[in-house]
């Protein structure tokens, strides 16, 4: 029986490492990926009667070209299909961390999310309604403290469960709007792209428009392999920054930057997260 894969996503200093030992233990095995020295964790358990084979990927804040373990990240979903992906949130900054979700899920990623540091949000008198959560996005949810091991094996449970739901390799990307300057060009770059197989090989076509609209240099490079289409795109894209800068004083990169947030604030505004009044404790 082949292994079902399941990748460690996540924030640095979200906890994954912690919780990639919690679930592995002593069954891991460190090397590098090819050419570059960022490190590449993997370890192997059994869940259910199931071989789950885990790599902890890096940290990052993005899928966005900005660093080299963004890239890694990326490349390693896109290539690898793992049938799961877990997203470990630090659930003290819910907010900020969910900015990388709206990217796994854009992605098409089959993801779940872990909010790990449970103990910290609770400190700091945040609560977390996880089962509206998972509703909202359409996901399971697991709340997790890594560093003592409070929730693994219920995360790892549900993670083997939704990883058997996703052999197909087949992904469904979401779709998120970007407004009214954005989306009508975003569908017309998607249409181009869609139409040259070798530009949708490996991300989906509106996956990749939204890159071209970020500017994302290996997008950008990897493109332009493609020749001509790739070259129109380039066009395009500049042609509507232009457009954001001259009449909203805003690069494309930052417009889709704030309508993600939106996304995620009109998602914990339904009572996802909420904050304890605290000024009876406080004497
Ligand atoms: P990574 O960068 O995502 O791999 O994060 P690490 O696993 O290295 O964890 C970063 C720090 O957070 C370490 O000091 C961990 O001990 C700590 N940590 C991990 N999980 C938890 C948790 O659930 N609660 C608390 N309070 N600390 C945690
Ligand atoms: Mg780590």
């Amino acid at each position: 029986e082949k292994p079902l894969v399941i990748a460690l996503a996540g924030n640095p200093n979200a906890g994954k490492t912690t919780l990639f030992n919690a679930i592995t233990g002593a069954r891991q095995h460190v090397g590098n990926y090819p050419g570059i020295t960022v490190e590449r964790k993997e370890g192997c358990v059994t869940c259910g009667g199931h071989k789950l084979h885990l790599v902890d990927l890096p940290g990052t804040y993005s899928l966005t070209a900005y660093s080299q373990e963004e890239v890694v990240a990326r490349e390693f979903l896109a290539h690898e299909r793992p049938n799961a992906v877990i997203h470990v949130l630090n659930a003290s900054a819910l907010e900020r961390n969910l900015y990388l979700t709206v990217q796994l899920l854009e992605l098409g990623a089959p993801v779940l999310l872990a909010l790990n540091m449970m103990d910290e949000a609770r400190a700091h008198g945040w609560h977390v309604d996880s089962e509206k959560l998972s509703r909202l996005l359409d996901l399971p949810v697991s709340e997790t403290i890594a560093r003592t091991g409070k929730g693994v094996d219920e995360l790892l449970a549900k993670a083997g469960e939704y990883a058997r739901e996703n052999t197909t390799g087949e992904w469904k990307p979401l779709t998120i709007s970007y407004g009214p300057d954005l989306d009508p060009v975003i569908d017309e770059m998607a249409q181009t792209i869609e139409r040259d197989q070798f530009l949708t090989e490996r991300y989906p076509a509106r996956w990749t428009a939204i890159k071209y609209l970020e500017r994302d240099d290996a997008v950008l490079e990897q493109g332009r392999k493609a020749g001509d289409t790739a070259h129109k795109l380039e066009e395009l894209a500049k042609r509507v920054a232009e457009h954001c800068r001259a009449t909203l004083n805003m690069d494309p990169e930052a417009i889709i930057a704030d309508y993600r947030y939106g996304f995620i604030s009109s998602i914990l505004k339904q009572g996802v997260l909420t904050r304890e009044d605290r000024s009876e404790r406080i004497m």
